[in-house]
């Protein structure tokens, strides 16, 4: 139960002062909106703030920094380690803004931080355009662009952030800022990879591209014995693909009776999964030598509607299980890498658990820290780690086998990680720097300008000068 640090007498006028509703812990929606998409995370915070529109977000800024209430920013609530909730403090809690306006003409969308990627594709779809968003659409649109983000068009046309014309947000003093190469440029800079350090954003303003409505996809699956020898061909493959391919390689059993001969279902696989980011023609034949690395389990590649492509692993990802994903940046994907890769995959506790290697470069590689804070770039591929399992029970065996494979897998890496997929950052816990790099003290700079008493301390943290902690605020205890 939620320890209340203040009364009836300073939240009632808080009340007054919002659109939206404040949710208490004797509420009856109370469990629904503290909830979060990984169930391993249960904190019981003093209040939500369900905010909806930028005049709440304003006067709950102020109300937190009055009463020293703990700060938990929520966009879409889907961030590994849980950072949108906390115990005891104030939920700012933006999931009723939602809004999305597209320019068709202009090839903008506004979009509201608490929107999801299916509420932005679902609007940029009706006129054949896109934004770089995730591969889940049931994910919020603010943590994963703040943190960089990763999707199906990255290779083309970048990361998430990469495509920001401007963002408006309410720093931890109250003030309303806009942020872009004209306004604000370093702090433009510092939203952009440098996660939710600066403020609490409002609204983002996107460039957009024209695709579809059909993309050529991958999606093929090749037995788990093989996982070694496809991923050799994988690495051949993305050396010289065009950049409008983006892919993936997932391997673990991933049980699906739906998808796979009753045989295989329980028997691990390697996937390969992307998209073309052009006309289907030249993407099917792009994407061909991906389907012939050797025979497949089952293969439903094919051209496919941009935005249902968008939706295809939501199933995969189902609300209140239990996850924990690390990353690391890999330097390549050397024989020894691979070998690990496959003994990895062997090894999972459970059957719903991937190792998953994504391909980087293209136009992500383009940008340099110079332009955005985001760090990673260097690196050609992504190691992403996933445990994901049901009973509460197998907790210890999961996190255990994230951490010791990424123990191991550091011997092909220079330690930095994709921020988005963080586990739980222990406090003191160096990734920051390391991930950051010389960036981090540029960041340092602007959080002691924007908010140097740390007030948005939930997210992989960025720690002004004088503050004992490093690292992040995120844990399932
Ligand atoms: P929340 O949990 O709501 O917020 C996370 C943090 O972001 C908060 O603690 C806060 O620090 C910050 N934040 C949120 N809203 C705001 C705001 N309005 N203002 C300031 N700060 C804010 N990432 C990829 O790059 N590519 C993927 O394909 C991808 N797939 C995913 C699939 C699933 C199923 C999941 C769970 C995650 C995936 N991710 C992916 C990771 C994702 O980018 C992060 O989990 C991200 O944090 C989710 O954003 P959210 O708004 O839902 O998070």
């Amino acid at each position: 139960m939620a320890q209340l640090p203040i009364g009836d007498d300073q939240i009632e006028p808080f009340e007054a002062t919002l659109h939206g509703p404040v949710i208490r812990p004797d509420d009856a929606d109370y469990d629904d909106a503290r909830a979060v998409w990984n169930g391993m995370i249960d904190k019981h915070p003093a209040l939500i703030a369900r905010c909806r529109g930028v005049g709440d977000v304003i006067n709950a800024v102020h109300f937190a920094r009055e009463n020293d209430l703990r700060v938990a920013v929520r966009g879409g609530g889907h961030n590994v380690a849980g950072t949108a909730v906390c115990d005891d403090g104030l939920v700012i809690d933006l999931s009723e803004m939602r809004g999305v306006r597209v320019d068709p003409d202009a090839r903008t969308a506004w979009v509201q931080a608490g929107a999801t990627w299916a509420d932005v594709d679902h609007e940029t779809h009706t006129f054949d355009l896109a934004t770089p968003g995730g591969l889940v659409s049931e994910t919020g649109v603010a943590g994963l662009t703040l943190g960089g983000g990763l999707g199906h068009l990255r290779c083309k046309y970048g990361l998430t952030c990469d495509n920001l014309a401007s963002i408006k947000l309410v720093t931890a003093d109250g003030d309303y800022l806009t942020a872009s190469e004209d306004e604000n440029a370093e702090l433009f800079w510092a939203l952009r990879g440098g996660g939710g350090n600066f403020g609490v954003v409002t609204g983002f303003e996107f460039d957009l591209h024209p695709i579809g409505p059909e993309v050529a996809t991958c999606l093929v699956f090749y037995p788990g014995d093989r996982i070694a020898e496809c991923l050799r061909a994988y690495r051949e493959y993305v050396a010289s693909a065009p950049v409008e391919v983006s892919t993936l390689a997932l391997a673990g059993v991933m049980p699906d009776e739906k998808l796979f001969p009753a045989d295989a279902v329980d028997e691990p696989k390697i996937g390969i999964v992307g998209c073309y980011a052009g006309s289907v023609a030249d993407g099917e034949r792009a994407l061909l030598p991906l389907r012939e690395i050797d025979e497949p389990i089952a293969d439903f590649s094919g051209p496919m509607p941009y935005v249902e492509l968008q939706q295809l692993f939501d199933e995969d990802y189902p609300d209140g299980v239990r996850y924990y994903w690390k990353s690391l940046y890999l330097d390549g994907l050397s024989e020894s890498a691979i070998d690990r890769i496959a003994y990895w995959t062997d090894v999972a506790p459970s059957p719903l658990s991937t190792v998953d290697v994504w391909q980087l470069g293209g136009a992500i590689a383009q940008v340099t820290v110079e332009d955005s804070a985001f760090a990673g770039r260097h690196a050609p591929f992504l190691l992403g780690v996933e445990a994901n399992w049901e009973r509460p029970e197998d907790d210890d065996a999961n996190v255990e086998w994230v951490r010791d494979c990424l123990d191991d897998m550091r011997q092909f890496s220079d330690g930095s990680v994709y921020l988005n997929f963080p586990g739980f950052l222990e406090e003191n816990d160096d990734t920051m720097r390391t991930t950051f790099g010389p960036t981090y003290e540029r960041l340092v700079a602007l959080k002691d300008e924007y908010d140097p008493t740390n007030v948005f301390s939930l997210n992989q943290n960025i720690a002004p000068s004088g503050s004992a902690q490093t690292g992040g605020g995120g844990s399932y205890e």
